[in-house]
């Protein structure tokens, strides 16, 4: 079945976010399950029995699907067929020890306690799939790589970092601390790293692994007694350490006490480890002091939003690698519009070229060009920093000039730091852009007051009272 590179590349992110999410079983089942295309909006599924079948309906597909209408911007149905001669699965069937069938498919037998949870075979049988890699498609994204990422002032430092990491000769860069908001390029880094160790090290055991995964697996590891097994996997079978949203072990005392052994071990014996986080590691709340002091003892780089013509290159490389037809107009056009970071840049382009190619046009069309104006009234919602200075400002009853100023009274410093707070979350701003912008502070006052206002805003009713009414007036001075 033909497939766009959207659908393509949209199918592949959504099985390895799927994959990601899911407990360490989803090679075991995809390797069961076949990909047939998507045809007049239905994705169509071929599984070897009803029982695998069922079983990925139920606890892989809801997250498949979501991901998958959530990436195309269009709601699918599924088709299922079965096929016992299924032949070629989505995962590789798993090369299990010798007491193991040769054949087997992995799912486990259908008695009836499996329905609730896979049941863990022998620690042999795991120790021995363990070691063997899992797929690279399902790992590392194929377009996440050195080539495919621009390179501008927002994050060079991060790429070059990344890049030196990959190559093997950053040492005194052990860990790696990419940091930065959401959608601005940190994962994409990480499979860049895998790629480019895998093209020069084929059998390098890259371990690429999310916080919130690694924590699960280690639940696991605990409830089924095998923590030998997990800590052979994270300390001794672990040639590079990817670990992505450090940032979810905040307040997990257990997995941080676990992640900081296996650190060590890994740093040691100098295994490059490479973790990111969208705060900085001084910023994570609940996170120990040694933690933290580990996480800063190596490089500490950011990535921030990136500038117009950032964004313009941006635009013409995922142009190019989705074969869309793009203007530099259109692209200018596009990247003005949308600035708040690289995810939804480039979904505002995908979403357009799909309209435009279901409509028979091109994106500079006359008609596109009121497409493209519908982009601009829905990133408008993003109001600017100057917006937010004002909004805080009517709601506090204190005037801009107090915000600039050195004023220390309480109402007017608890206004400010509200400012702060709030254009930090909402345009992820950089500490030394918004101490800028608000008087020349330094950006680490910047970063004390907005942990303040996050903290209070949990424990103060009052003070979420104050935000959420701001922040509905932010709302509607969006529409
Ligand atoms: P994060 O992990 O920081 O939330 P991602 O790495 O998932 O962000 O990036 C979101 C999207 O933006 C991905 O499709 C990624 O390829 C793209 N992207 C981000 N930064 C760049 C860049 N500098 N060049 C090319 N693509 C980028
Ligand atoms: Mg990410």
């Amino acid at each position: 079945m033909q497939l766009s590179s959207i659908e393509q590349d949209s199918w592949l992110q959504a099985l390895l976010h799927t994959r990601t999410r899911s407990p360490a079983t989803f090679e075991q089942w995809f390797a069961s399950v076949g990909f047939e295309g998507i045809k007049d909006g239905r994705l169509c599924l071929v599984a070897r029995d009803e029982f695998v079948r069922d079983w990925v309906k139920t606890h892989f597909l809801p997250t498949l699907l979501e991901q998958l209408e959530l990436l195309l911007g269009r709601p699918l149905e599924v088709g299922w067929t079965v096929n016992p001669l299924l032949s070629s699965p989505i995962c590789p069937p798993r090369k299990l020890g010798p007491s193991s069938s040769p054949s087997s498919a992995p799912p486990p037998s259908s008695a009836a306690s499996d329905v609730d949870r896979p049941r863990p075979t022998s620690s042999g049988a795991q120790l021995r799939v363990a070691s063997v890699p899992p797929p690279p498609a399902f790992q590392f994204n194929p377009k996440y790589t050195f080539e495919n990422f621009i390179v501008g002032s927002s994050n060079e430092l991060a790429h070059a970092a990344a890049y030196a990491c990959a190559s093997g000769g950053a040492p005194r860069y052990n860990p790696l601390f990419i940091t930065g908001g959401t959608g601005l390029g940190k994962t994409h880094l990480m499979h860049a790293i895998a790629h480019k160790v895998l093209s020069m090290h084929p059998n390098a055991r890259i371990v690429y692994v999310s916080a919130e995964h690694f924590t699960n697996e280690f639940i696991e590891a605990l409830q089924n007694h095998r923590m030998d097994e997990f800590r052979a996997r994270y300390r001794t079978q672990c040639d590079v350490l990817l670990l992505d949203d450090v940032q979810f072990l905040a307040g997990r005392e257990q997995t941080q006490e676990e992640f900081f052994h296996t650190f060590n071990a890994l740093h040691d014996t100098g295994v490059p480890i490479i973790l990111t986080s969208d705060k900085y590691p001084q910023q994570l709340q609940r996170m120990p002091e040694r933690l933290v002091s580990r996480f800063t003892s190596g490089l500490v780089a950011d990535v921030q939003a990136p500038g117009l013509e950032t964004r313009v290159a941006i635009l013409k490389k995922k142009a190019q690698i989705e074969a869309i037809p793009l203007s530099d107009t259109v692209a200018v056009l596009l990247a003005q519009k949308v600035h708040s970071n690289v995810r939804e840049l480039e979904g505002a382009l995908i979403r357009l070229a799909a309209k435009a190619s279901l409509t028979g046009r091109t994106l500079d069309d006359e008609v596109m060009q009121g497409e493209l104006a519908l982009v601009a009234t829905a990133s408008q919602r993003l109001v600017g920093l100057v917006d937010i200075q004002r909004v805080v400002c009517s709601h506090f009853r204190v005037t801009n000039a107090d915000l600039m100023s050195k004023d220390r009274h309480k109402s007017v410093a608890f206004a400010r730091q509200v400012a702060m707070y709030l254009c930090r979350q909402r345009l992820k701003s950089s500490f030394p852009e918004l101490g800028r912008a608000f008087g020349n502070r330094d950006h680490t006052t910047v970063m004390s007051a907005v942990r303040r206002v996050e903290s209070l805003r949990k424990r103060d009713p009052q003070v979420n009272a104050h935000l959420e009414a701001i922040e509905r007036r932010l709302a509607s001075s969006e529409q």
